[in-house]
């Protein structure tokens, strides 16, 4: 058994590389992630699947943090717009946005690097797998086991985490639950926008397209289903038959997307676990715009583990209100996005958008 540790904090993706951040001296922590976030990415590697933009909320959330992005975070042309395209009306609207596009795995390399330093242990290439009295079991890549005793786990793992599902019981393709399909291909011709598809016959959420430094990623946001795959092939063909050019597919990749549209749908965790980020369930149900929640969320945890005392999940409950009631506005705003009627009417009325 190896020595003790006040925190395990289980993913070191942007939600749990903040709060080690945020820990840093304050205690013993053991940072675990399955990724190699020491190095850059090998071909074959885990990634994590994302739009990768950097959005006002999380821009400011950086801000809070005393920190600016250093330049080679950023991942490809920066964009002014966003190209709203309902697919069944044909209807097109700009709007400007102030988003900065991310290299994602640069981006995380970078949080990670932030979070090293006193009393901080990161095991790189190791998996998470129980925790029962204090004691948490890991592997690493090379097929070792390990033990550690601990005080509190911090589930840091992400939207398909496996803390959230062994202990908080909750399925990983639950009533939250999307299947993010995203490909990348070669830049065929030039793309200035982030492009956000509406699309019924897709799905109830959004599709979108982001131009990268030398691919083009064409995603969605699908109820899951065997028919995922199909339906998204069929979407490409729609784009392709308005127009759109996609070059040579280079990588396709799928995750978990939650989006919690109900308070039930979300973990905090429970007893000596806790929850952030996505694992919890933060995430923005209009956008899925989850950087500045996965910050925020991160904040108050950290916030409540440091204040002194037995931290509780309804201490960080209670920390979280802000974050609760940026969620609820979310909420209101998702019926101008989502419900087909009233957004052609805002699309048709040109309501804010550039002309
Ligand atoms: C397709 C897609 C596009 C998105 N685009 C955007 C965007 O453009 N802008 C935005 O703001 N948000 C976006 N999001 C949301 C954003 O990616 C997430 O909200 C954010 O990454 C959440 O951070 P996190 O740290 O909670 O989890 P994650 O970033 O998912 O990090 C979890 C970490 O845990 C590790 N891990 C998982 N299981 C284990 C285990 N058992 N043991 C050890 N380690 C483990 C993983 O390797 C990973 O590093 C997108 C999401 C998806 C799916």
């Amino acid at each position: 058994m190896e020595k003790g540790f006040d925190w395990c904090i289980v993913g070191a993706g942007p939600a749990g590389s903040t709060l080690a951040r945020l820990l840093k001296g304050r205690g013993r922590i053991l940072l675990l992630d399955r990724r190699r976030l020491d190095r850059p990415r090998l071909p074959g590697a885990p990634g994590k699947c994302c739009g990768g933009l950097l959005a006002p909320d999380a821009q400011k959330a950086l801000a809070v943090f005393g920190l600016a992005l250093p330049e080679n975070t950023l991942g490809g042309p920066q964009l002014f717009a966003v190209r709203a395209l309902d697919l069944a009306s044909g209807l097109e609207r700009l709007y400007q946005r102030f988003y900065l596009n991310l290299d994602r795995e640069v981006f995380d390399r970078w949080l990670a690097g932030l979070a090293m330093g006193e009393g901080v242990t990161a095991r790189w290439g190791g998996e998470w797998l129980d925790f029962r009295d204090n004691v948490v079991t890991f592997r690493t890549d090379g097929g070792e086991l390990h033990e550690v005793r601990c005080r509190f786990l911090i589930a840091a793992d992400g939207a398909a985490g496996a803390v959230r599902c062994r202990i908080g019981r909750r399925p990983v393709w639950g009533r939250d639950a999307y299947l993010a399909i995203q490909e990348q291909y070669e830049m065929c011709g030039e793309s200035h926008f982030f492009d956000a598809f509406f699309d019924p016959e897709l799905t109830d959420f959004y599709g979108w397209s982001i131009p990268k430094r030398e691919v083009l990623l064409l995603g969605a946001a699908l109820r899951p289903g065997s028919d995922a795959c199909g339906r998204f092939a069929a979407f490409r063909r729609r784009l392709e038959a308005r127009g759109f050019r996609f070059g040579r597919l280079v990588r396709r990749e799928g995750a978990v997307l939650r989006r919690p549209l109900r308070i039930g749908d979300f973990w905090l965790g429970e007893g000596k676990v806790f929850a952030v980020g996505e694992a919890a369930g933060w995430i923005s149900p209009s956008s899925a715009e989850g950087f500045s929640f996965a910050f925020r969320s991160a904040r108050a945890l950290a916030e409540v583990l440091t204040a002194g005392g037995e931290p509780t999940v309804d201490a960080v409950r209670r920390r979280a209100f802000g974050l609760f009631l940026d969620w609820r506005a979310k909420m209101l705003k998702s019926p101008l996005l989502y419900s087909p009627s009233l957004r052609r009417a805002i699309m048709a009325g040109g309501v804010t958008a550039i002309r």
